[in-house]
């Protein structure tokens, strides 16, 4: 391996997952394949070369995709129970690696190794979730207007699903996605981040033993590596039914179209600028850590991160000061190390835009309130490390309309009644995550209600990060409108079928249509 100069077993991490110098990146369960050019992946967190994976040629991605057809053939004819059995070992082998596959995410991604667990441990909740759907894709009986007649809906497998991630939850969102699809008798092919591309060998290789103890066909769980180039031979490829893309709003425009115009289906989680309203009524106590957590966790780079705090007139100075201050306890240094609540940017292009946002948001008229800034010396050899910022601002500058996946906080101001600050809250084209902190219960109710957050997700008392699997995820307007993990987010990874079936000697036709031969 290469040298690295962690004393958190980075290594012993790699060997566990079986991460080598240099990867194969395409994979079609336990086969792969060479591959053509390499990505280096640097960590964040010391700059050092972790390793390198190949990246797909076109004629591995057409091996890839032949053999998910076939697959498909035979694991939507398994059932669904046996395939969340599958799941289930899934979940067992993700529990033994927990430890190892969250650290390699603390180290390739850069989060804190608690939030490295955390995503971790959202695969193993979300296989659980799986294995009891297994069990229950219900579709339903429906009366028919005619008489000996009855209708019913089921719900059949889709297909291939094309897998498209985001670098900030480099295994999560997979896990969300296939846990699902599998069950529902799918296969899938995925295609990660070309920023933290190790993360997707280590997870095929746990999933590639699990396939082969049951001797399951190539296949049903591949991966390819590349830029948006390996990411568009799927999103252009009339063989894959589904595209789920996680990622900027700009990546979904460019995938939803070219999903659409070939008649597919896509499932866009895409970026949000997620705010948190601040009621008089809020309590200090819950509005603090709620704030800071969501806006300076995972170093702002969730897509729930809090962006904006939207706060009421009367209580705005004695909000901002607590927030201040807590800022100020605030310790950036290496999350592999427990005692740090801040991690690097993923990598230098990232810290150039906070800088550049910064810069836009004062230039706007943006007063700083604490000071941003790259952070040197030793411990910081990355150059990817930042100071979290918070800057008062007004909803209407262009920077505030967008989402900087850095740590910068808006402080916003409302006066008057809480339906001001809930149009602040929509005033925005991203519909991801809303809050409102508040003991009144019928500002609570408000904003809940069809006049309320705009968002598709909405907490009271609560911050904007940070969503439980049992829950659909997903946003509204520019954030794409997809929903993934639970509730009934399975239903986008099969396809409906309404039947009706005569069972009389007659044939009545609907609507009491006559035609008389
Ligand atoms: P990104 O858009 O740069 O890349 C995401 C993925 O899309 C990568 O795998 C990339 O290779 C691929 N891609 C880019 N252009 C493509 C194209 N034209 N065709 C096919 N694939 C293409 O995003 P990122 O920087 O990795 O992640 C940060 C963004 O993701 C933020 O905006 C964040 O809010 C969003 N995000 C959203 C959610 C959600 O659930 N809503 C979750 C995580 C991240």
């Amino acid at each position: 391996m290469q040298a690295t100069t962690t004393s958190f077993g980075i290594e012993e991490a790699l060997e566990k997952l079986g991460i080598k110098d240099l990867n194969h990146g395409t994979s079609t369960g336990n086969k792969w394949f060479p591959g053509g050019e390499e990505i280096a992946s640097y960590s964040p967190v010391n700059g050092e070369l972790i390793g390198k994976v190949t990246t797909t040629t076109k004629e591995e991605y057409e091996q890839v995709i032949v053999s998910a057809q076939k697959a498909f053939l035979s694991f939507r004819a398994m059932p669904a129970p046996q395939r969340g059995e599958i799941v289930r070992q899934f979940g067992n082998k993700l529990r033994e690696l927990k430890q190892p596959l969250g650290k390699l995410v603390s180290y390739e991604m850069g989060k804190s190794l608690q939030e490295g667990y955390g995503e971790v441990q959202e695969m193993i909740d979300i296989c659980d979730f799986a294995v009891g759907l297994s069990r229950q894709l219900n579709g339903q009986t429906i009366p028919s207007e005619r008489p000996g007649h009855v209708m019913r809906e089921q719900w059949h497998s889709l297909g291939i699903v094309g897998i498209i991630s985001a670098f900030n939850f480099p295994v999560a969102v997979w896990a969300w996605n296939t846990a699902l699809a599998w069950v529902c008798g799918d296969v899938c092919v995925w295609k990660a981040s070309e920023k933290a591309p190790l993360c997707s060998v280590a997870c095929q290789n746990i999933i590639a033993g699990v396939l082969k103890e049951n001797n399951l066909p190539e296949g049903i769980s591949s991966i390819i590596n590349g830029d948006y180039k390996v990411g568009e031979m799927m999103t252009t490829d009339t063989r894959i039914p589904l595209i789920s893309a996680t990622g900027s709003t700009r990546m979904g425009r460019t995938v939803g179209a070219k999903v659409a115009e070939r008649f597919g289906k896509s499932l866009l989680e895409l970026g949000g600028n997620n705010a948190i309203i601040i009621t008089p009524t809020a309590d200090l106590k819950v509005v603090v850590p709620g704030a800071v957590f969501g806006a300076v966790g995972t170093c702002g780079q969730r897509c729930t991160s809090t962006r904006r705090l939207i706060i009421h007139e009367s209580v705005y100075d004695k909000v901002r000061d607590a927030i201040v201050g807590a800022y100020k306890q605030i310790v950036i240094g290496n999350p592999l190390d427990e005692k740090n609540h801040v991690g690097p940017l993923i990598d230098k292009d990232s810290v150039d835009t906070y800088l550049k946002a910064i810069e836009k948001a004062k230039a706007e008229g943006g007063k700083v309130l604490v000071e941003g800034g790259v952070l040197e010396g030793e411990g910081y050899e990355s150059g990817c490390y930042v100071k979290p910022a918070i800057i008062e601002a007004e909803n209407s500058f262009e920077i505030v309309q967008h989402e900087t996946f850095a740590p910068i906080l808006y402080l916003l101001k409302y006066s008057g009644d809480v339906e001001n600050a809930i149009d602040l809250q929509n005033g925005v084209a991203q519909g991801l995550s809303s809050a409102i902190m508040t003991n009144e219960m019928k500002e609570a109710e408000k904003f809940l209600s069809f006049a309320g957050s705009d968002c598709g997700i909405a907490n009271v008392n609560i911050g904007t990060s940070g969503a439980e699997i049992g829950g659909a995820f997903g946003g509204e307007k520019e954030t794409g409108g997809g929903r993934e993990s639970g509730s009934d987010a399975w239903k986008v990874y099969m396809r409906r079928q309404t039947n009706t079936v005569n069972y009389s000697d007659e044939l009545p036709l609907a609507q009491g249509i006559k035609f008389d031969l």
